[in-house]
């Protein structure tokens, strides 16, 4: 069972805001009161703000919009691009898990999501629905092994066992996505990364 007020209570004891919104179409609003015009702005890779229509909206905004998703990007732009979401004002991604306990947990193949979420961007929104809410660090990882990370390999089209099964066998295989956890249990800045819970069952 989510226990949505904990969570919150939790996070806050370990200096981290959250905002509760009804609904994915608070999303977009809520963005607008947050984030001004001419601003720099990086994303993490996320079903959650790709249903959302996080993406598209910041392509809309007088903004500066890292946007990883250009298809003209060649590799070395690309890179080029992770490297700059490090300077960016704004940093939305989501989580792979926040447990009751107070904790954000990620999982990423390459490090351009989880790092930007650590260091860098002045300010980090995390949003996430509450199907990511879990009651303890093992039911986070097991959320991320079992169910996150296959799913994620099968959408990125990554040739690992688990895009095949569905079930995480702790492969090595070359296209592994599951090379950094991160677990964020606190921070300096209050103001820097705040969790943005959506009322709904969203991504994985
Ligand atoms: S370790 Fe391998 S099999 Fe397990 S979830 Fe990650 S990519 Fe898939």
């Amino acid at each position: 069972m989510v226990d949505l007020q904990r969570t919150i209570a939790n996070l806050a004891r370990n200096n981290i805001k959250s905002f509760v919104l009804d609904s994915r179409n608070d999303i977009l609003t809520f963005l607008d009161s947050q984030i001004p015009d001419g601003v720099v702005v990086g994303v993490g890779d996320s079903v959650t703000l790709e249903v959302c229509g996080v993406y598209k909206y910041l392509r809309d905004r007088n903004l500066k919009f890292l946007d990883k998703y250009l298809r003209s990007l060649s590799s070395a732009q690309k890179k080029e691009l992770y490297l700059q979401n490090f300077n960016a004002d704004f940093f939305i991604s989501s989580a792979n898990a926040v447990s009751s306990e107070g904790k954000i947990y990620n999982l990423d193949g390459n490090g351009s999501r989880v790092a930007p979420i650590i260091y860098g961007p002045k300010k980090v929104f995390l949003v996430c629905g509450i199907n990511k809410i879990v009651d303890s660090e093992e039911t986070a990882f097991d959320r991320i092994r079992l169910v996150a990370a296959p799913l994620d390999a099968k959408r990125l089209q990554k040739k690992t066992p688990c895009s095949v099964t569905g079930r995480c066998s702790d492969c090595h295989s070359p296209d592994r996505i599951c090379n950094y956890y991160s677990i964020v249990q606190g921070q300096f800045d209050g103001e820097r990364i705040k969790v943005i819970f959506i009322n709904e069952q969203l991504g994985y």
